[in-house]
């Protein structure tokens, strides 16, 4: 996850109208890069901040969310790379669990194994300049890092192609005090509970995976209407 002060985003979409009593702005970039994979920002938080989101001890995991005034200051969005299988270390159905697991591990460590976010700056990362850690949202705090050690070295590579072309965009986007967060690794389910047409577990008859941890959904909208759909399957008066 990235985050900038709020006014780096509000000049670089607003220029000489920035402060100038307009929202919060907001940005969406995507890159593809040379071996085809798709670099884009995500669930970007105008006036947000960054807060934890492990659901079991040892995990690093971040999130984003904005609060209903959006007034704090800071500006933050996931920056998501594509992984493909070719990236998974091992086999198996499950391969895709263990490796975000992994990363979850390795980014509690990187942040110093107390629940502070491993947090690197985009100069940094990029290897352009090492400036000092800015302020940051994320409230357990934040502990400096090299999260170019945290990814598999083709997710990084690609995450640097991407950072460079929304630079090309929007030069500031990089500068000093933009900050990377490790890790936002739950974006997606790395797996799918195969459903049968009634939405039975192929497996497990009598149980319904549904949402986003069962592979079907991503995100509140989606969530909800799987729910609903395999609510009325279960009914009996699915259309
Ligand atoms: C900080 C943050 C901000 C987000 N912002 C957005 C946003 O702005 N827009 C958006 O679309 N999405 C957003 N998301 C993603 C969104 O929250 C999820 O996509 C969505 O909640 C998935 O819904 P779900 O019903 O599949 O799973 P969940 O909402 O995770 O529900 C799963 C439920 O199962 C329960 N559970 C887990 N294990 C067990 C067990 N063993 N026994 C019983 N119960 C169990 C959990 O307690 C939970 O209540 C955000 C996520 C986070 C963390």
């Amino acid at each position: 996850r990235i985050e900038h002060p709020q006014a780096v985003i509000d000049r670089i979409q607003y220029g000489a109208d920035a402060g100038r009593g307009l929202e919060p702005a907001r940005y969406r970039f995507v890159h593809h890069t040379h071996d085809g994979r798709a670099v884009y920002t995500f669930c970007m938080c105008p006036g947000g901040e960054v807060v934890a989101s492990g659901s079991a001890a040892g995990q690093g995991v971040v999130n984003g969310m904005s609060p209903r005034r959006r007034a704090t200051g800071f500006a933050n969005s996931g920056v998501v790379v594509g992984v493909v299988p070719a990236d998974l270390p091992g086999g198996g159905v499950l391969a895709g669990m263990h490796f975000q697991e992994g990363l979850e591990r390795l980014a509690f460590r990187l942040g110093g194994s107390d629940y502070r976010a491993p947090v690197q700056t985009v100069a940094a990362f990029l290897g352009r300049a090492n400036p000092p850690i800015p302020a940051a949202s994320y409230r357990p705090g934040v502990a400096g890092a090299r999260l170019t050690t945290l990814l598999p070295r083709p997710l990084t590579s690609a995450l640097r192609q991407g950072l460079d072309r929304f630079g090309r965009i929007a030069p500031t986007f990089l500068d000093p005090p933009a900050l990377l967060y490790g890790v936002e690794s739950r974006t997606s389910c790395p797996l799918t509970m195969v459903r049968r047409p009634d939405r039975q577990s192929a497996s497990h008859l009598g149980l319904y995976p549904i949402g986003e941890g069962a592979g079907y959904a991503g995100g509140i909208i989606s969530s909800a209407a799987d729910g609903i759909e395999s609510a009325l399957a279960l009914l009996g008066s699915a259309p």
